[in-house]
């Protein structure tokens, strides 16, 4: 009987499963390297894989996920100590906030190494202990037990190894075996602060993690150009997205709404993450600060909030640097000495309820119009749902920016989706509480569980007008269609694996990359526990393009199957792009026909 979940897997997996063994995969000089992911496979959340060598066994990321669904990444049949070392490619949780659980689960080495770069590790610490406040709220009171500890999280932020740019011999960053060297290499990926990709090579094979592609925002530093490698793990996340609406155009855009809420006197809420968006947004707003009158400089008071705070201190010990910050932001802090070049000229940087409660009664009272920069981004913790609570609850209209991707099941996705739909109204129910009760009564807010003294188990019911919300496209850290596009022909592989994005992405992504990459001999899904082997015998019978179309077909030559499915996509591939300029058919009349046409070839 196929498993649900994952139809290539067998029905009885368990906890001793492993995933090479299943496989049949043997590391040999033949197949030196193997990579198996164990999260983040097809979805944007929990990035983990593991690289098997004849000498070494590696993890490159281990995050977690933030929607509903499996936290942390699938560890089933990892041995205790088993790991070498993890190679981290950025600081955002859903890269590095499953490495307390590999922690307390010792899985790791007793001196394994988590080698990042230097401002990786000072990101990924602050990310961590925020993420294990989170973690013991959700767990507290509830049936769930806690899967780590403050202990844990001490412990991995002892493992840092910290690296620059650049590479080196993985003997030289842990302590493993010398028999059969292997080499890391750390590039640029200008995605946020410190941030990676990373390649391994071994007994001649190399495989490159994209890890998370940028190249957008105007503070870092361009990406550097990735090596060649057989095998390419992509990240997938805008891969449905031909190109971003332009940077400068988004970053216009933002402003001239801030501009315009100011004039009218409207709150705004920017949820955001905590790092690399919130950043983005610092600068914009600092950059045009001086633009505005005096009238209205004088009435605006800018709000930074929560851990964006001490993630932006981070941002400021690095501007000085051009291994990590663009040469222009360098440049303009040497010649201004403004040493704080994210911080616009005045900042609010609460600290309490109590200071948060006063910026908005001083909204109502003053007639200040706030503009709150507050994490988390898809409003699923810290005080972004609260301050859109309060919102909902004290004043009549207010702008709320929605400026980065939305995952499934977060109360951030809830939002867009109703505004997308038309409603007049958005409602949604947080699992939040607001910062006080001192509301008109007329409010639109309802706290479900009023007898509840626990903050934690009460949650908090909302509605307001859906003109509230804007949605700024254009600002994302992700690379879209064309940007993957490119890092994969420098790579120039002959297989790439999808990760780290949604089905649709990836759907999309696969056929336009094996149309386009010169050399490219196929494009996989990942899937989750199995095994991508790299090597001279490297025909990847582990992985294929669809296995939910494979399982549905009884064929027993996967092979055969796969060459036949590729056969074919790039038959219909001509057809689904003339589809679209002659039909006017919609994407999902087309990908129907794409199915049809695949059911009945077979
Ligand atoms: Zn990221």
């Amino acid at each position: 009987m196929p498993n649900t979940t994952h139809p290539w897997l067998p029905d009885d997996v368990d906890e001793t499963f492993d995933p090479l063994d299943h496989a049949d995969v043997t590391l040999s000089p033949d197949t030196p390297l193997v990579v198996t992911p164990r999260g983040g496979d097809r979805e944007v959340g929990r990035s983990c894989y593991q690289v098997d060598t004849q000498h070494g066994r590696y993890l490159v990321d281990c995050g977690l996920n933030q929607g509903t669904g499996e936290k942390f990444p699938d560890f089933r049949g990892l041995q205790p100590q088993s790991i070498d070392a993890v190679f981290l490619t950025h600081a955002h949780v859903d890269h590095c906030g499953g490495l307390p659980v590999l922690e307390n689960r010792n899985l790791l080495a007793d001196d394994a190494p988590i080698i990042a770069t230097q401002p990786t590790a000072s990101i990924a610490s602050l990310m961590l202990e925020d993420s294990l406040k989170i973690h013991r709220r959700e767990t507290d009171g509830s049936q769930t037990i806690q899967q780590f500890t403050s202990r844990d999280v001490a412990e991995v932020c002892d493992r840092f190894q910290t690296v620059d740019y650049g590479g080196g011999r993985i003997e030289g960053v842990a302590p493993v075996s010398d028999v059969e060297p292997a080499i890391f290499q750390f590039g640029n990926a200008a995605h946020l602060l410190g941030s990676a990709w990373v390649m391994i090579q071994t007994g001649g094979y190399r495989v490159c993690f994209s890890g998370d592609l940028g190249g957008r925002a105007t503070h870092l530093p361009d990406m550097s150009p990735p090596p060649e490698s057989d095998l390419l793990m992509l990240e997938s996340t805008y891969g449905d997205t031909h190109s971003h609406p332009s940077l400068s155009g988004a970053r216009t855009d933002l402003w001239t709404d801030i501009e315009r809420a100011i004039q009218t006197r409207e709150p705004v809420l920017i949820p955001t993450f905590a790092i690399g968006r919130a950043q983005t947004i610092l600068l914009i707003i600092a950059e045009r600060f001086h633009t505005l009158s005096t009238d209205l400089r004088d009435r605006l008071e800018i709000v930074l909030d929560g851990m964006a705070v001490e993630g932006t201190d981070i941002y400021h010990q690095y501007v000085d640097d051009e291994t990590y910050v663009d040469e222009s932001l360098v440049n303009r802090v040497t010649e201004s000495g403004q040493t704080e070049p994210f911080f616009p000229e005045s900042i609010t940087t609460p600290e309490s309820d109590q200071d948060r409660q006063e910026i908005l009664s001083r909204a109502v009272r003053d007639d200040t119009v706030p503009v709150i920069i507050s994490p988390s981004g898809m409003l699923t913790g810290g005080n972004s749902p609260r301050y859109l609570a309060e919102f909902a609850a004290r004043f009549g209209t207010a702008s709320v920016f929605l400026t980065g991707y939305q995952a499934a099941n977060t109360t951030g996705r809830t939002l867009q989706s109703q505004y997308q739909a038309d409603q007049e109204m958005i409602s949604a129910t947080i699992d939040a509480t607001p910062f006080g009760t001192d509301w008109p009564d007329s409010s639109d807010v309802q706290w479900v569980h009023p007898e509840n003294d626990n903050g934690s188990e009460l949650k908090t019911r909302l509605s307001f007008p859906a003109d509230w919300i804007s949605l700024v496209d254009g600002l994302s850290g992700h690379a879209a269609q064309s940007g993957l596009l490119s890092f994969a022909r420098t790579v120039g592989p002959d297989t790439i694996a999808l990760i780290h994005g949604p089905d649709y992405a990836q759907e999309r992504l696969g056929p336009h990359l094996a149309e386009n990459v010169t050399g490219l001999k196929q494009v996989t899904r990942s899937r989750r526990l199995s095994p991508i082997a790299v090597g001279a015998d490297s025909d990847v019978d582990t992985a294929a393009i669809s296995p939910e179309e494979i399982n549905s077909t009884g064929y027993t030559d996967l092979e055969d199957q796969i060459d036949h499915l590729y056969e074919l996509l790039s038959q219909l591939n001509g057809e689904v792009a003339a589809a679209r300029n002659e039909t006017g058919l919609s994407e999902e009349e087309i990908r129907e026909i794409v199915r049809d046409e695949i059911e009945t070839e077979e």
